[in-house]
């Protein structure tokens, strides 16, 4: 890993955006992309007087994640008022929680290099997102900022974790089954493009071997699992340079620069907010009883982490295959509505990996909107396994099945592509292209054998791929050698 005797020590603060229909405190909707500040109220903008009232949804989700990352969800829990002075901050302050959390003490389950890790989660707590300021691209307006309060009170998730991550790659994977969790969970979109989950890095480095935690940066607003990766190496690296020099690392908060692949300093520990937490005077202290938990654990749905365990003993694929089909909840069902259909895992899954993947990108689709139907897709694999047409040619026709709507063996039939299988076809096609290569039959039987190839080229050639490659095969060895 290039890190020698040091090792990281990584803590992640996530911001997930709830999928709710309105805000945390008021009914204002969260839609996103819409007229700027035309999804606001005096709650949410802050207006001397307005009151907040609690959206019992956002509770039912905090829950939900709580349940499904093991946590002890608190009967009691208070919001908090979090101090600090910005523009895009109406009120002056955040509704947040502080020290009695949601939920607090769960964990993940994540398998890095084949090796299963438990990151534990320290806490979730409800809060509510701030505005947004915006920047136009033209001169004069360089002079200005405007601000865009639709953003002001969507609900957010934060979910921290314990410093228990020690590796880019683990801090990657501990990041997608969060957000894949989420998505499952149907709790937040996951996407990162438009700030839905986005992510706050804690990093220090130690000695290997050692207990104590050095002094910790925080990478702030990291929003590509590429970056992520890229922010934490560099990050790590130059602690363990800024140790071995002898020097000490400072305690601030830094942000990545793309471009250029470094971390640089956007604030040091002097200029870090002082919040000054108190309890929210609006609201009530939060009171769930079991009846609200146990509803909620009924909902749950089965979890990323819990189906790709179901699908390796199940269906006995690989945990490369299992990843990929289980991280999104659409392709998994795929999956296991085809293989209902044509019961060969493996083979469905190669299938989905490579031909489907590719056309779904091709076609800018999504996994729960595929361009063919699982039962046709089936259905394709059951012709190919039962010899009528060849893998090639399935593979070959892949793409017009997933334009047209046609089922596979209607298309086969339409183009004429059901696969020769009768021997005296096929051996009469051979007949003809030995009659027509006598110097190439010649060398062959010399002992070059790998002319081989080049036969069954031709009469796939003449064919149009359309000879049973087995049979072809065989009788070509037969004629060959005898
Ligand atoms: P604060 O109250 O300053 O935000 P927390 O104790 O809540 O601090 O921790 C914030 C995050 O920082 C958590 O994700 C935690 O795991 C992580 N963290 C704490 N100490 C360290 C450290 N020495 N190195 C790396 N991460 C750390
Ligand atoms: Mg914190
Ligand atoms: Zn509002």
């Amino acid at each position: 890993m290039g890190y020698d005797d040091f090792e990281g020590v990584i803590g992640l603060e996530v911001h997930a955006h709830l999928l709710t229909k309105s805000k945390l405190f008021c009914s204002c909707s969260t839609e996103f992309g819409a007229e700027p500040n035309s999804h606001t109220c005096p709650t949410c903008m802050g207006l001397p007087g307005a009151l907040p009232v609690l959206n019992k949804k956002v509770v039912d989700f905090a829950i939900k994640l709580g349940l499904a990352l093991n946590c002890t969800i608190n009967r009691r829990s208070i919001f908090a008022r979090k101090n600090y002075y910005y523009p895009d901050l109406p009120k002056g302050y955040q509704i947040s929680q502080y020290e009695e959390p949601i939920c607090e003490n769960g964990y993940l389950d994540i398998t890095v290099n084949n090796e299963k890790k438990r990151i534990r989660i320290k806490r979730i707590h409800m809060e509510e997102d701030a505005g947004k300021l915006v920047h136009e691209s033209t001169i004069e307006a360089s002079t200005y900022s405007l601000v865009d309060y639709n953003r002001s009170s969507i609900p957010l998730l934060e979910i921290v974790s314990e410093p228990d991550i020690r590796t880019p790659q683990e801090a990657v994977q501990y990041l997608k089954m969060l957000r894949d969790c989420l998505i499952y969970l149907e709790i937040c979109d996951g996407n990162m493009e438009e700030g839905s989950f986005r992510c706050d890095a804690n990093v220090s480095v130690r000695k290997r071997g050692t207990q104590e935690f050095g002094t910790r940066t925080e990478l702030k607003n990291l929003n590509s699992f590429k970056y992520i990766e890229k922010s934490l190496d560099y990050e790590i690296k130059r602690q363990i340079e800024i140790i071995k020099s002898g020097q000490e690392v400072v305690q601030e908060t830094r942000l990545f620069n793309v471009d250029q692949g470094i971390t640089y300093s956007m604030r040091g520990k002097e200029e870090a907010h002082d919040y000054r937490y108190f309890p929210e005077p609006d609201l009530l202290p939060l009171i769930i009883d079991d009846a609200w938990i146990k509803k909620i654990r009924q909902e749950l749905p089965e979890l990323p982490f819990e189906k790709m365990e179901r699908f390796i003993k199940d269906y006995g694929l690989p945990r490369y295959d299992v990843e990929i089909l289980v991280s999104d909840r659409y392709l998994a069902d795929y999956f296991e509505e085809t293989v209902k259909r044509f019961p060969e895992p493996k083979t469905v899954s190669n299938w989905i990996m490579t031909e489907l993947l590719r056309e779904l990108k091709e076609r800018n689709l999504q996994p729960n909107n595929p361009p063919i139907t699982p039962e046709r897709f089936a259905e394709l694999l059951s012709i190919i396994k039962d010899g009528t047409i060849s893998i090639k040619i399935g593979k070959d026709i892949f793409p017009e099945l997933c334009e047209r709507d046609i089922s596979p063996k209607e298309l086969v039939y339409e183009k004429g592509l059901t696969q020769i299988t009768d021997e005296s076809a096929i051996g009469a096609k051979i007949d003809e292209i030995l009659s027509k290569f006598p110097k190439e039959v010649e060398e062959f039987r010399a002992g070059k054998e790998k002319l081989l190839g080049f036969f069954v080229g031709q009469v796939m050639k003449e064919t149009k791929g359309k000879a049973n490659p087995k049979v072809l095969n065989e009788l070509l060895l037969k004629r060959l050698k005898g």
